[in-house]
């Protein structure tokens, strides 16, 4: 399959082309503040199917469907409870997924069999455009190979799913660059069950209490249950091995320096680049720049070559602010092979 590359800059007619191709029932590359997406119609299952296929994503993990008005959301739902409406007032459009009851025009294959479904409103103007221009919500996942780290360039996105997909519709980098924060808002105390773009701090403000799931902490085995069935899968991998190194970045770079490979791949804070000289090295900002961090996370995962890197060593971030959503990524990556640095 030849896979075109739609850019709505250069095209007038590029949005039109993916919602005709959306609305046959087809996959389409899309980009948001997050990460880029594979958006197919979400009340169409055979297209939603087509998804799994082309990323080769386990079917116990569900996805997350995306709509362009707050209207939207009341025919997606069977309730909008009142701390919904002060979420979306207060993050959207933007980096943040809300789970709710869903209605029965959500397909089985969207919820993984959940008596639930994940609900994102983007703000990447291309990705609004794109929902209104087709009039659907569509359902997306991140626009990886499942188990890969998520992509956040359209260059990713025909490096993974090039020759699987119709059409990849361009968008620019991702302004965030970790996805969307997934916070459950079934039961008494809203749960948070993926960090993201949205902080835990920025949460509470409105919220209050919110609890935290443990898969957020630690790997969590086949057999267990877990909230968001995603979360158990080691994802973000690269092809090559991970540890991960938390604490006071001078310690960190003084650490790595003394345990890593000559052919060692390193991840690291620009203040610590110049100790990497001899190494592969990726700059993912200064330590306490997590913004910058997170927009470069995914691209230094993808970044080093197996011929000539036989292990990566990344610096980790503090867990304030966007800096967990930065440390959870590098951490499942890692597949949780963490050191920590006293
Ligand atoms: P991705 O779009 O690849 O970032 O994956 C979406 C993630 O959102 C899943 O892996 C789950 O962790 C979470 N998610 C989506 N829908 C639900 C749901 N109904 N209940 C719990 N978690 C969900
Ligand atoms: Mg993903």
């Amino acid at each position: 399959m030849k896979t075109l590359l739609l850019n709505p800059v250069k095209n007038p007619d590029a949005l039109g082309q993916a919602a005709a191709l959306l609305r046959a029932g087809e996959v389409v590359g899309m980009p948001t503040e997050t990460v880029y997406g594979l958006a197919a119609n979400a009340l169409n299952p055979d297209a939603v199917k087509k998804i799994f296929e082309a990323k080769g994503r386990p079917q116990d993990n569900p996805l997350i469907v995306h709509i362009a008005d707050v209207e939207q959301l009341q025919g997606l739902v069977r309730t909008v409870p009142e701390t919904a409406r002060q979420l979306a007032a207060a993050f959207w459009p933007g980096p943040l997924t809300m789970i709710l009851p869903k209605a029965d025009c959500i397909p089985d294959v969207v919820s993984a069999g959940l008596d639930t479904v994940g609900i994102r409103l983007p703000s990447h103007p291309v990705a609004r455009a794109l929902i209104r221009e087709c009039g659907l919500p569509l359902a997306a996942p991140s626009a990886n190979l499942s188990g890969r780290p998520s992509t956040t360039t359209s260059r990713h996105v025909r490096l993974d799913l090039g020759g699987k997909i119709p059409a990849i519709v361009e968008g620019g980098p991702c302004a965030v660059g970790v996805e969307s924060t997934v916070i459950s808002l079934i039961g008494q105390t809203p749960r948070l069950l993926r960090p993201g773009g949205v902080s835990l701090e920025q949460l509470e403000k409105i919220l209050g209490k919110v609890d935290i799931d443990r898969a957020l902490r630690e790997q969590i085995g086949d057999d267990v249950q877990v909230s968001a069935p995603g979360m158990k899968y080691r994802h973000y991998a690269p092809d090559i091995p991970v540890t991960v190194v938390c604490g006071d970045p001078e310690r960190t770079a003084a650490y790595i320096t003394r345990h890593a490979s000559l052919m060692a791949g390193i991840i690291c804070f620009s203040e610590c680049a110049f100790q990497f000289d001899l190494h592969e090295r990726r700059i993912i900002g200064a330590a306490e720049d997590v913004q910058t961090q997170a927009r470069c996370i995914f691209d230094a995962l993808r970044a080093f070559d197996p011929v000539y890197v036989d292990e990566i060593w990344a610096q980790c971030p503090s867990d304030e602010g966007l800096g967990l959503a930065v440390a959870n990524r590098l951490k499942k990556a890692a597949g949780f092979q963490i050191v920590n640095v006293v």
